[in-house]
């Protein structure tokens, strides 16, 4: 940290609220009744960036305050029981997958999985067809009945050449033609984004594969599960030790200067830390529509794609997804918007620039360390953040243990 920190008695999460109960009595002016306990590191943030590090941290023996100005921990991944008892993602479908063992076995010691290959339909020219576009996408909507071999000559026949992909719109023309693309894509993406696919990176749309066989998962990782109890829980379970302080319903700039800290993890957003001193980096944010049906099962799969029709993009059915069994079930709308939580990075090359300027900054505060999604502007998936995490332990850890060999290892991994 640059500045001094005032040193006062925190004991426990009423930290704050003794200070200011000290402050008012005048009991500053005395020596603390108590003795002076500063936290090692106060973490920005309750979501899978912070609590990932908090839970490193603490176990190897640091002192963490976690605060987070939401009601709950969790970030975007918190879920919870809705009225009618249905366990939903109050911040929409989290389904978690990775190719990394190393991910999977660090979460593992905080939850049991429930495996669940997570399917999705779009639903285009009136009917219901796998997305990814596969095989069977193919034959269903053109009244086709080709092979496998017989597809890739088709995309092959159907694909527009394109000298370098660079854009959302090139990655997806390139690989199965117009034709697809507008049915698939284009509507999805401008309704998504406020944007043409072709003025976003080519990394948006390429999230999501073409498939020449009848592979309907919407995702091939290796690891593809839900905690078995919910996200929530694996969070309690990451935020359980004894070394960890956790401060709900805070914005950090409340306690910044009240509570003592030595080393800072940001885990918000990159451009509001620096009060959008570069102007405000653009996040997309959604709104989200919950209901409860009395029905079973409303969706035939975990999620309907809508690319166009309706302002929504997408309804996911949660009992699908985590697997629990009720009378009733319940379901969330997308409806993409300009204002609001920030919740997606935009990736385009304006913004891309514009956050190298943030990232300056940040690299120019030795005292404050910025991980996570919306801290590094990067459109990360869960297992993304958490592997993010992870390495940034790893550099603390042998920052502090005065290695920097070490720490440039972490760096690379
Ligand atoms: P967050 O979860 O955003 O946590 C940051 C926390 O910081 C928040 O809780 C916020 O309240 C807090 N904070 C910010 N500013 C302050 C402040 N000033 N003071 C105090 N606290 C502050 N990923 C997948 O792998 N699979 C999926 O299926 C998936 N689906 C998604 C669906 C949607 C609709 C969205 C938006 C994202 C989805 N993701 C999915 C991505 C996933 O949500 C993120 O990768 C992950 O949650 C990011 O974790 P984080 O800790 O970086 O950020
Ligand atoms: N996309 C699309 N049509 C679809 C699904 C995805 O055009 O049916 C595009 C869209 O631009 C979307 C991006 O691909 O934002 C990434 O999709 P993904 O499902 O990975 O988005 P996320 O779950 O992160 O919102």
């Amino acid at each position: 940290m640059t500045e001094p920190r005032p040193q006062h008695p925190t004991q426990d999460l009423t930290a704050a609220e003794q200070l200011a109960a000290d402050q008012q009595a005048g009991a500053l002016t005395q020596a603390p009744a108590a003795p002076a306990q500063d936290f090692d590191y106060l973490i920005v943030g309750a979501g899978f960036a912070g609590s990932v590090l908090a839970e490193r941290l603490a176990a190897s023996g640091q002192r963490v305050l976690i605060v987070d100005r939401r009601s709950h921990i969790g970030g975007n991944a918190y879920d919870c029981y809705d009225d009618a008892g249905v366990l939903i993602h109050p911040y929409g479908p989290h389904i978690f997958h990775t190719n990394s063992k190393d991910v999977f076995d660090y979460l593992s010691q905080f939850t049991e999985w429930r495996p669940y290959q997570h399917r999705v339909k779009a639903n285009v020219d009136g009917q219901l067809v796998p997305m990814p576009i596969n095989l069977d996408t193919v034959n269903q909507l053109y009244g086709l009945s080709l092979t496998s071999f017989e597809l890739e000559d088709f995309f092959a026949s159907v694909a527009e050449p394109v000298e370098q992909v660079r854009t959302s719109e090139d990655v997806v023309v390139s690989r199965v033609g117009r034709d697809l693309y507008q049915k698939f894509f284009r509507g999805y993406t401008r309704k998504q984004w406020g944007l043409d696919p072709s003025e976003l990176d080519a990394s948006v749309t390429a999230r999501v594969p073409t498939r020449t066989n009848r592979d309907d998962r919407y995702f091939a990782d290796v690891y593809q599960a839900m905690p078995l109890h919910g996200y929530t829980r694996m969070f309690q379970n990451m935020l359980s030790s004894p070394n960890i302080k956790l401060m709900l319903n805070t914005d950090y700039r409340e306690i910044v200067d009240v509570i003592p800290w030595r080393h800072m993890i940001y885990t918000g957003p990159v451009d509001a830390f620096f009060d959008h001193c570069y102007g405000a980096l653009p996040y997309r944010s959604l709104e989200f529509r919950h209901e409860t049906h009395d029905a079973e099962y409303l969706l035939p799969v975990g999620t309907v794609n809508y690319p166009n029709d309706y302002a929504y993009t997408r309804v996911s059915e949660f009992k699908h997804i985590t697997g629990q069994r009720h009378h009733q079930t319940s379901v969330v709308y997308e409806f993409p918007r300009a204002e609001g939580d920030p919740y997606y990075p935009v990736p385009r090359p304006e913004n891309a620039e514009l956050y190298k300027r943030y990232e300056a900054l940040a690299d120019a505060r030795p005292d404050v360390t910025f991980v996570g999604r919306l801290a590094t502007y990067r459109y990360y998936n869960m297992d993304q953040v958490v592997a993010q995490a992870l390495a940034t332990f790893r550099r603390l850890n042998s920052a502090a243990a005065g290695d920097p060999q070490g720490s440039e290892q972490a760096e690379q991994s």
